[in-house]
């Protein structure tokens, strides 16, 4: 099992953002986590990237337990947070070279990996562009290509399309899929757009903190209608 989340809590003072969350991403899978505003999606990245630490359950990352072993466990995943954080007035190459470096990835075996990363996002055109010149979607694909530089086999992605125009969203949402089917890559991709999720993947819908529902999109929500089964499952307010 790729990404395992075990009764795993998180409280802000009094206010319980995450409240006994569990599930689990099997290798090679896409899912969506799936939730409305203030569901808990960021605070449960922040965990898993340990910007935030909780004693209440546990993350395993390709087996690896997140506060036992941190180091091996962060290793092998490639992140892209909420909000952007390019260089604006470097270049899409050098925003991932310092990256590539940080990861012990320097000289020709940084320039390879960086190339293939942006390959594979289909932007290489646009290595040597600043990416205050790029568009939205551009940029999020740089920094899509810059969590994959160390070829993680889980990929987190918070939100990665808010601000897009809807090709741009589009674009970025087939680009991760095809990843994930491609590549074996796991992604887990947090999200309040149903219309980002196929129905093959798994989707975990998570609201007030708590998971509401986990399964195939086609299972939990037959006939497509995983909207309305998504408005229908979090529709009590807070
Ligand atoms: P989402 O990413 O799904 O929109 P968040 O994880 O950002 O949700 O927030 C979950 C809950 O925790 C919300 O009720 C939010 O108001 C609260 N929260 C988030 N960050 C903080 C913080 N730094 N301090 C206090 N409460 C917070
Ligand atoms: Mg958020």
């Amino acid at each position: 099992m790729t990404l395992e989340v075990e009764e795993l809590s998180y409280a802000f003072g009094e206010r319980r953002a995450l409240d006994r969350v569990s599930f689990t991403v099997p290798e090679c899978r896409f899912c969506a986590l799936l939730g409305p505003n203030g569901a808990g999606k960021s605070t449960l990245f922040n965990l898993l990237t340990r910007l935030f630490t909780t004693r209440e359950g546990r993350i395993r990352i390709a087996g690896h337990d997140l506060s036992q072993t941190p180091r091996a466990a962060l290793a092998r995943i490639g992140v892209v947070f909420q909000q952007q954080t390019l260089d604006l007035d470097l270049t899409v190459s050098q925003n991932l070279r310092y990256y590539a470096a940080l990861h012990g990835l320097a000289g020709r075996e940084g320039e390879l990996r960086i190339a293939a990363a942006l390959d594979r996002l289909a932007i290489a055109d646009r290595a040597q562009d600043r990416v205050r010149e790029l568009n939205g979607g551009h940029r999020r694909r740089t920094e899509i290509a810059r969590a994959l530089v160390h070829r993680p086999p889980v990929l987190l992605l918070d939100e990665p399309t808010v601000g897009l125009d809807a090709a741009a969203r589009a674009a970025i949402t087939d680009h991760v899929h095809a990843l994930c089917a491609d590549s074996g890559l796991t992604v887990l991709w947090a999200t309040h757009l149903t219309d980002e999720v196929a129905p093959t993947d798994q989707v975990v819908i998570l609201h007030q903190g708590r998971v509401r529902a986990d399964g195939e999109a086609g299972e939990i929500a037959p006939g497509g209608r995983l909207r309305a089964q998504f408005l229908a499952l979090t529709a009590d307010a807070a």
